[in-house]
């Protein structure tokens, strides 16, 4: 790529990975079996993409950069089950581009498999969450505290508003750490997989995009009291009642409550909204 005189684009998140193992290992974690719907995000060359076209996945990459999608295209020929489109994944913050969403599977588990761009990976990923009819399985490559977020728990340092938005969809896992050296340009952080598995006990989107909406409201002042932030949200005297009615104390920290607690404290002042 090199000697092509290709430049990676710093802003496109373009770290190749050019550890053929690697991509391997992580094809095989997303579990694909012949002819499951998968979708990839930032194909590059097609050096991941490969193997899950090997596995027999019904493949559908998504490339923003018109000089990588003709590679990846001529890449994977071999595989006509393979589709690669040249597009922005997001058409917004909050929504994937309609090239996307008409593609993809209306009933059936499918499985999202990436190296994902570190610029998009936090909107992507909480869009996906947000989806009328999500991926069953997720395996991504992203830097390595976004899949310590994904993953973490309650309590933990990196527990916060995404974390909380994508488990009310997710049981997540951390999966392997990927070090700087195996890309092409080498990025200035470490990097790990993650895995998620959808929640057996899915909301409907509605009730879901509710929930997580007010997770992220909670938890964006999570240091703060819970009466103090829930009575900015809904008012003093919710705030109190949905305390109480839940037995929560005011003063533990938004930062705190499991997704249990969560749940049933978005339920409980919702009527009072
Ligand atoms: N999959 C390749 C690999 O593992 O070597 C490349 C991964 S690289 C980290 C991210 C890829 O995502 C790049 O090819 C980049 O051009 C592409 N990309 C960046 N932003 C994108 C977006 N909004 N929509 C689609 N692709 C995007």
């Amino acid at each position: 790529m090199e000697r092509a005189g290709f430049h990676p684009s710093r802003r496109l998140g373009q770290n190749f990975l050019l550890d053929d193992n690697m991509a391997r290992a992580i094809a095989s974690d997303a579990g694909v079996t012949p002819g499951r719907f998968t979708l990839e995000v930032g194909p590059g060359c097609g050096f991941l993409s490969v193997h899950l076209a090997h596995a027999g996945a019904q493949l559908l990459c998504v490339e923003i950069d018109g000089r990588l999608a003709p590679i990846a295209r001529e890449f994977l020929a071999p595989y006509p089950r393979a589709e690669v489109i040249e597009a922005d994944v997001l058409e917004s913050k909050s929504r994937l581009a309609p090239a996307v969403l008409e593609r993809l599977p209306r009933d059936g588990a499918w499985t999202l498999c990436a190296n994902l761009p570190y610029s998009i990976s936090g909107p992507f990923l909480a869009t996906v969450a947000q989806l009328d009819h999500p991926p069953a399985r997720v395996a991504c490559l992203v830097q390595k505290e976004v899949a310590e977020r994904l993953a973490s728990e309650p309590g933990d340092a990196t527990w916060g508003p995404l974390s909380a938005a994508f488990q009310e969809a997710y049981e997540v896992k951390l999966g392997r750490f990927v070090p700087p050296q195996l890309f092409w340009p080498r990025p200035k952080v470490d990097s790990a997989v993650f895995l998620a598995d959808l929640r057996p006990d899915l909301a409907l989107p509605e009730e879901r995009a509710r929930r997580m909406q007010f997770y992220r409201d909670l938890m964006q002042r999570r240091r703060k009291s819970l009466r103090r932030v829930l009575s900015d949200l809904v008012g003093g005297a919710s705030a109190a009642r949905g305390l109480e009615a839940l037995d929560l104390d005011p003063l533990r920290r938004a930062e705190t409550l499991s997704l249990p607690e969560l749940r049933a404290l978005e339920r409980e002042v919702r009527v009072d909204v």
